[in-house]
């Protein structure tokens, strides 16, 4: 990818940081110029990707408010005060709700929303001492409308925009912006395990049930992940500076 210099010298977090949406906006941060931290639970993709974009891979569960302390320090010991913080790890689930346990809506709403909370306290006191400052999430279309089959993906994601909107307004008049990518199915590993799951639930095969996916998204296809990269990249640039509260939809025309 052809380097430019809009972010240098800019210390970019991404949680989810080694796979999907997550690499693919470490990739376009890293060319921007922005030093990148990748923080996930696994090590390998995060050495994998960190080789990648020159960045500093951190092991961190982001369910653990202890871990993201530990990691966002080690983060910042690496590359300094963080100016962008991108939030985007997440679990996905689909059971009908009847047989949703408490277990399961415990286990995505820390992942998906807690996490988003905590992630925040940790990196605002950087954000806020520094100019120009950064926050993405990345929410869903889910956060947007509701589906079926669902129950606790949609409602983290709804928390998501909502934590995304107040955010947004209580820090307007600072020069940090809020802001939230709302992509429909994407091309990475959490559509490939719902396909498993669909296919497993359904009996037909796992290219049938990732058809079935694509088609949800009105333009028949899956999202590829570097045009939410592309999209996290340029809600962080000096320009987009007077963007924020903004739920930006990339999900081939679902919530047209
Ligand atoms: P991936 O499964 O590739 O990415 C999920 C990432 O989250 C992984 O890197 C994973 O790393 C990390 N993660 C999960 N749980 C934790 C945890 N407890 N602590 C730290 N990291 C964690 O799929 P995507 O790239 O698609 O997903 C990224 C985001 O995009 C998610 O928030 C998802 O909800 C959202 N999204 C995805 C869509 C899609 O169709 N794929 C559509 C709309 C939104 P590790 O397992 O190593 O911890």
């Amino acid at each position: 990818m052809e380097r430019n210099h809009w972010l240098d010298g800019r210390h970019a977090l991404i949680t989810g940081g080694g796979t999907g949406i997550g690499a693919s906006a470490a990739t376009h941060l890293h060319a921007a110029g922005a030093k990148v931290s990748l923080l996930g639970r696994r090590a390998e993709p995060l050495e994998f990707m960190a080789k990648i974009v020159s960045g500093k891979a951190v092991q961190c569960d982001v369910t653990d408010p202890a871990s993201i302390g530990e990691a966002f320090a080690a983060a910042r010991e690496a590359n300094g005060p963080i100016n962008v913080l991108i939030v985007n790890a997440g679990v996905a689930d689909s059971a009908p709700f009847a047989r949703t346990g408490r277990d399961t809506w415990d286990h995505v709403i820390a992942t998906n929303l807690t996490s988003a909370f905590d992630c925040v306290q940790a990196a605002l006191p950087d954000l806020l001492a520094g100019e120009d400052s950064r926050i993405v999430f990345v929410a869903s279309v889910a956060g947007l409308r509701g589906a079926a089959y669902a129950a606790p993906y949609v409602a983290s994601k709804h928390g998501m925009i909502g934590l995304m909107r107040s955010l947004a307004l209580e820090y307007a008049k600072s020069s940090m912006t809020v802001n939230a990518v709302c992509p429909g199915y994407v091309d990475t590993a959490m559509t490939i395990e719902s396909a498993a799951r669909i296919a497993t639930v359904t009996g037909r095969s796992e290219g049938e049930a990732r058809d079935i996916l694509a088609k949800m998204n009105p333009n028949g296809r899956l999202v590829h992940p570097d045009t939410i990269g592309t999209q996290i990249l340029t809600l962080c640039l000096p320009q987009s500076r007077d963007i924020t509260g903004a739920a930006i939809a990339i999900d081939g025309g679902a919530t047209a």
